[in-house]
């Protein structure tokens, strides 16, 4: 979109929260509007720091000190971080954006986007004065699960009982009690506050920003826009709205060249595997996982973090494995993800179905072999396996978890039903272009929310 005199100036300020899944959408979002001609300031945390080198050198970018202990960075008790975050942000945030404030012309600041989990810089924001926009960087669908969460709670849904998993969710169909969101925490009553004042504050929000598209998930849109009294945009899929950000936060290893090992590959026969920033598995589990790939005898990149694995060292993997796999198996630390889900010999995600990761997917047109971890990623894998059936889950309840990821590479590499469930990801591909293109849902959501920054 061509700089517009009428923006030239106009600042937006995105507050992204320190997760790589968080920070990518809001950072594909500043690049969207930055091409479309706003100036753009970056606040992040001093915990996790974005590279200003991989931006236009005009971004500006303010480091925010949160005081959160180290040890609760570390653990995975991700609802208690998300609180203290909130909490320990408030005053640092608010005392930065007050004197961006003063030192921008009267009126420079548009307005500021944060990931609605932000809910207390939200807050900051209004009480400068400033109009605030939340950024929902999973889906419609889980929103619509953080809203029904007191509900959920009353009804007994939450927390999850064992003989209840199979059940289905009568306030949320199609979930079923297995899909709902949760993640390991200290307190189910603290998770569910947080929800809370997420939903909240997105209600005093000026607008709601999701990276999904209308195609995708009309039902959850709409339910949405019943229950919420403010302009709800759905924005995606946005890692097509712009050229790749490079936007890491972590210091990973980038491996580029497996995209140079890819094009020695043949078309659709490479398994990409990956589980995001913050999924972590059990060694047994890993093991498990390493000898699925190894049987199924086919190429794969598999991206093995430092603490993907829980007291393993990265790397340490199981003896034998890499013999077994030299030719055909490569397993780094990072890559550039969309490179290598658009690259044409990727036949297949084995994902753990974080939202990125899905509707990267999805751009590319990419099936998914789905193996979720926690939080909405289980409702993410039962929405892209069941309802726009694109992949095959992968059930990894007991200690033989090989067989069954071998089994469901199968199913989708060489069975009948691979086929199936690639044309149907072709199709899904093609509704996400269309959304983009000028005059789709997606591209005229994103205009319209270029108007509703410049008339706040
Ligand atoms: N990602 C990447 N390189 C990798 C693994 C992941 O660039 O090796 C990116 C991926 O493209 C996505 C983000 O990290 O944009 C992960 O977000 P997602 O929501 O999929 O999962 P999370 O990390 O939040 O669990």
């Amino acid at each position: 979109m061509a700089a517009s005199p009428s923006r030239a100036g106009r600042r937006v300020v995105f507050f992204p929260f320190p997760y790589q899944g968080h920070f990518n959408p809001v950072l594909r979002l500043a690049s969207a509007l930055h091409a479309g001609g706003f100036a753009v300031t970056v606040f992040h945390t001093d915990l996790r720091t974005p590279d200003p080198t991989d931006y236009p050198s005009d971004y500006r970018f303010v480091s925010v000190a949160v005081p959160v202990p180290t040890d609760l960075v570390a653990s995975e008790d991700i609802a208690r971080l998300v609180m203290e975050l909130n909490v320990s942000c408030a005053a640092p945030f608010k005392e930065r954006l007050a004197a961006l404030l003063v030192e921008e012309e009267a009126g420079g600041v548009q307005c500021v986007i944060t990931d609605v989990i932000w809910h207390s810089a939200q807050a900051v924001a209004r009480e400068l004065g400033v109009p605030a926009l939340g950024f929902m960087t999973s889906s419609a669908a889980s929103f619509r699960n953080f809203i029904a969460y007191p509900t959920l709670i009353e009804k007994g849904y939450m927390p999850v009982q064992e003989e209840h998993r199979n059940d289905p969710v009568d306030v949320l169909p199609p979930f079923r009690v297995k899909d709902l969101q949760r993640i390991e925490t200290s307190s189910l009553a603290d998770f569910a506050s947080l929800l809370g004042h997420t939903v909240d504050g997105a209600r005093q929000s000026s607008g709601l920003i999701i990276n999904t598209f209308e195609a995708l998930e009309a039902a959850d849109l709409d339910k949405i826009r019943e229950e919420m009294p403010i302009p709800v945009f759905a924005i995606g899929p946005l890692n097509k709205f712009t050229p790749p950000v490079k936007s890491s936060l972590y210091q990973f290893q980038q491996d580029h060249q497996c995209l140079d090992w890819l094009d020695t590959q043949v078309p659709r026969s490479v398994i990409y595997v990956s589980f995001g920033s913050l999924a972590a598995m059990d060694p047994h589990k890993f093991v498990e996982l390493a000898w699925g790939l190894a049987d199924s005898k086919r190429p794969f990149i598999w991206v093995v973090r430092p603490s993907l694995i829980r007291g393993f060292e990265s790397g340490d993997l199981p003896d034998g494995f890499r013999e077994e796999v030299v030719d055909r198996g490569r397993i780094v630390d990072w890559v550039p993800q969309d490179e290598v889900l658009s690259h044409p010999a990727v036949g297949a995600f084995l994902t753990h179905n974080g939202w990125n990761s899905t509707m990267e997917a999805i751009s590319e047109g990419v099936p998914m072999i789905s193996r979720s971890f926690l939080g909405d990623q289980y409702g993410n894998a039962m929405f892209a396996c069941n309802v726009c059936r694109v992949g095959v889950e992968v059930q990894v309840e007991d200690q033989s978890d090989r067989g069954k990821i071998q089994d469901a590479i199968g199913q989708l590499m060489v069975n009948k039903r691979g086929k199936v469930v690639r044309d149907r990801m072709a199709n899904l591909k093609q509704m996400a272009e269309k959304g983009i293109k000028e005059g789709g849902s997606s591209h005229t959501a994103f205009l319209n929310l270029v108007d509703l920054i410049l008339s706040v």
